[in-house]
């Protein structure tokens, strides 16, 4: 079976390729031609998720796999939320985002918030969707090198450091990607 992942990033197309049967081939948009940026313009995650697992499987012909994250903070209704990347403008820089959402907080004492990943998978004329979410809070100020975009500010709930100062391996195994993930393969893997 071949299943395209709608990303060019190949550490993630390694790492699921790697957990899964050899029976599923993973693609990447590359592998199948899809050169072209695929439009995000859902206003949910779900919404973004499903766009471009149908891009793919309507253009392409090809069934697929999709996933969006964002970051949801309760004292700002769910913002940034399916803007998490662009929150502070289209350059979608890292440091500019969390600098603007440690401002907005500033004057909030509730500080709780989570990472949801939506993955939309396109199999057999079929859709099914596989959410993983991680529950923390927003810390007063960045700390820890480690990841990528929020991490440094993001502390999950259980733990006293942030996603930026534990091992990927951790990370992994908390993280909302890292249980949407594991939805996708246990369903995968049923069904191969
Ligand atoms: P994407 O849908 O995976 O591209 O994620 C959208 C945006 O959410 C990213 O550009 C980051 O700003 C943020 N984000 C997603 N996953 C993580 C994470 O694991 N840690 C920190 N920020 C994340």
């Amino acid at each position: 079976m071949q299943l395209v992942f709608a990303s060019n990033n190949k550490n993630k197309i390694l790492e699921i390729q790697s957990i899964l049967p050899a029976s599923i081939k993973i693609l990447s948009l590359e592998d199948i031609g899809c050169l072209e940026e695929i439009p995000e313009t859902a206003d949910t995650i779900e919404g973004n998720a499903i766009l471009k697992a149908n891009y793919v499987t309507r253009n392409y012909g090809h069934d697929c796999f999709a996933d969006d994250t964002g970051l949801e903070v309760a004292a700002l209704n769910g913002e940034p939320g399916v803007y998490s990347a662009r929150y502070a403008g289209e350059q979608r820089n890292a440091d500019d985002n969390m600098d603007k959402l440690l401002k907005a907080l500033s004057n909030k004492n509730n500080r709780n918030a989570q990472f949801k990943t939506v993955i939309a998978l396109n199999i057999k004329g079929k859709q099914e969707l596989f959410t993983g979410v991680a529950k923390g809070e927003i810390t007063l100020e960045k700390t820890g090198n480690k990841g990528f975009g929020y991490d440094p500010i993001f502390q999950p709930l259980g733990y006293k450091k942030t996603f930026a100062e534990l091992s990927l391996e951790i990370k992994n195994e908390i993280s909302h990607r890292g249980k949407a993930t594991q939805q996708l393969i246990n369903f995968l893997r049923k069904s191969s």
